[in-house]
């Protein structure tokens, strides 16, 4: 059945987002950059003594526990820090709250793809410069009127990391502009813009436990900025939906957050692995950017992505890959264990001797 025309005339009708395939069955999921460790061991004392009589009340809608936890991870104070369901939560909410011009916000053409969606559902105008030949960011077109400014870093899916001094260039150039870091790899990477908060009033800057921290069915996610601009996101959130963190992620949360060891080295683990996964890429014959997160954007110059992904799968070995346009060639592959990473290897040696 249709929809009615006059129907349809009042109805937002928009193009969603495509999350990669989460297969019921075991395999090597090594297609949406989830973490192959387990979390903190705190998170798994939190669940087992949780108080399900807790579960009568309504959770702090300021997720308070949660918020102070990060803040002093930091060093901040906690009226700097906002929380969400997933960063796509927080990201999501600052749209909604800073991209309110009539100019177009910019994000590179090849990103995270749901900027688009949001940009698109919220009917925000935005504009989408080309990465460079070596899928760079060209900051130069940074330069031209805005209404607002997004960008991974490092950026999805080419796990490419831009250095600070790109970062504070960009932020510089754009005083009048809200300019949203998106840092939900940077761990795996470099130094984060969340040193650059205080000098610069017009930045947010986003992470997500989603990946370094091995909690992406958690869904949590944060926004770290100046007081004043937390304040408005928590506005626009009070007013679309107060409880938006159940309690169990609150909880689970500030334990994953304390235990700083546990996080560093398991960050230490996935990038000695990707260095590991690297050159036996490149023996291979892939090609790649240099990659800083915890995935790698490859190419075969004798192989179709698209077969390669295909045969891939049909033997229980997930990868990412986006048919067509200029990435229509690459393989997004996140870095799992060695042990995963080793079959995904002896796999593909095994497939190219044929
Ligand atoms: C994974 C990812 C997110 C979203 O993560 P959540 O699970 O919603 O926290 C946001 N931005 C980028 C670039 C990502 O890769």
């Amino acid at each position: 059945m249709t929809i009615r025309p006059e129907l349809l005339k009042n109805i937002r009708t928009t193009e969603p987002y495509v999350p990669g395939e989460q297969p019921q069955e075991k395999v090597i999921k090594l297609n949406t950059n989830e973490n192959p460790y387990p979390p903190a061991p705190g998170v798994e004392k939190v669940l087992r003594t949780m108080d399900t009589d807790r579960f009568r009340l309504y959770p702090d809608p300021t997720a308070g526990q949660l918020v102070h936890a990060l803040a002093e991870f930091y060093g901040v104070d906690d009226s700097r820090v906002f929380v969400g369901v997933g960063s796509d939560d927080v990201l999501s909410m600052c749209f909604l709250t800073f991209f309110n011009s009539e100019k177009p916000v910019l994000f590179p053409d090849i990103t995270y793809s749901f900027y688009k969606v949001w940009a698109q559902l919220y009917r925000i105008p935005y504009i989408c410069p080309g990465l460079d030949e070596e899928f760079r960011i060209v900051r130069e077109d940074y330069y031209q009127e805005n209404g607002g400014i997004i960008f991974p870093n490092p950026n999805a899916p080419t796990a490419i990391y831009e250095e600070l001094d790109f970062v504070e260039d960009i932020l510089r150039h754009n005083p009048s502009s809200i300019v949203i870091v998106d840092e939900a790899y940077v761990d795996f990477a470099g130094k984060s813009a969340m040193e650059l908060i205080s000098e610069y009033d017009n930045l947010i800057v986003v992470q997500t436990f989603s990946k370094a921290r091995s909690m992406a069915g958690m869904r949590i996610g944060y926004a770290v900025s100046n007081p004043e601009l937390i304040r408005c996101l928590n506005d626009v959130k009070y007013s679309f939906n107060s409880y938006t963190m159940n309690q169990t992620a609150i909880r689970c949360g500030v334990e994953a957050v304390k235990d700083k060891e546990y996080f560093e080295a398991g960050v230490r683990k996935i990038v000695e692995t990707r260095e590991w996964a690297k050159k036996e890429l490149a023996e291979l014959g892939f090609v790649f950017p240099d990659s800083k997160a915890n995935f790698i954007f490859a190419r075969h110059p004798e192989y179709d992505a698209g077969v390669l992904f295909r045969a891939l799968k049909e033997n229980k070995i997930y990868v990412r890959h986006w048919d067509g346009g200029r990435i229509g060639q690459y393989l997004r592959i996140t870095v799992g264990t060695p042990e995963e990473m080793k079959t995904l290897f002896d796999f593909l040696s095994e497939y190219m001797k044929k």
